[in-house]
């Protein structure tokens, strides 16, 4: 990352121009997925956004209401959280990627209306193949997972947000992936428990933007 969230490769990977290219050509591909049943409620692929030459990747769970209306993850109330929370880090979406688990939106009609559902193992399955790709093009150097379902699949399927929040774990993907909580599941709480989510989300945040610097240099070093 940069300061200026200037696009630049110095880890030995593919040209930037290179980067681009593909992960707009898998966007154009995802945009026609009828790979499960959630593309018949969807409005859009949500598939993701950001500098794909970043060494920070973030994943989510999947697009709600507003994600799905615009095309764009993060975009209603748990991503202003998530990008204030970026902001006092210092970063903004010029630095990161950010995309989700699921591309499309997972809902049930109830009372009427429509809500949001936690996706179902099939429809994970089904979509995984996308994110794979996006991580393989992009070659992070730290995933951060945000909220249970990104870290059972990305970390491991008995993971404990309560318990593993916050340590690094190796990937195939990475050099590290860790979790932090869901700015979903933080606007949920109240009071001095809001205070307390918010806060280790800033701090997880850190945590993975300073293991980002951290691996950078490392992955400089090893090239001589
Ligand atoms: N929650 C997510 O996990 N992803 C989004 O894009 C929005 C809300």
């Amino acid at each position: 990352m940069t300061s200026s969230g200037r696009r630049s490769r110095s880890w030995g990977r593919p040209e930037v121009s290179d980067i681009e290219r593909r992960i707009e050509e898998l966007k154009a591909k995802a945009a026609n997925c009828r790979a499960c049943e959630l593309c018949e409620t969807r409005t859009n692929v949500v598939f993701g956004e950001g500098n794909p030459v970043t060494p920070l990747i973030i994943v989510g769970e999947g697009p709600g209401a507003t994600e799905d209306a615009t095309g764009r993850p993060f975009v209603g109330r748990a991503g202003q959280l998530l990008d204030q929370a970026l902001r006092e880090n210092g970063i903004t979406r010029k630095h990161v990627y950010i995309c989700n688990l699921l591309k499309c939106r997972a809902s049930i009609i109830e009372g009427g209306s429509v809500r949001n559902r936690p996706p179902r193992l099939a429809e994970i399955n089904a979509c995984l193949p996308w994110l794979q790709q996006q991580l393989e093009i992009i070659q992070p150097l730290i995933i951060l997972c945000l909220g249970g379902p990104s870290a059972n699949i990305i970390i491991h399927k008995d993971f404990r947000m309560t318990k593993e929040r916050g340590l690094l774990f190796p990937t195939p993907y990475a050099v590290h992936a860790m979790a932090a909580l869901h700015p979903a599941y933080i606007l949920r709480q109240d009071g001095e428990t809001f205070q307390a989510a918010r806060a280790s989300l800033v701090a997880d945040i850190a945590n993975a933007r300073r293991k980002a610097i951290e691996a950078k240099k490392d992955v400089k070093l090893t090239l001589f």
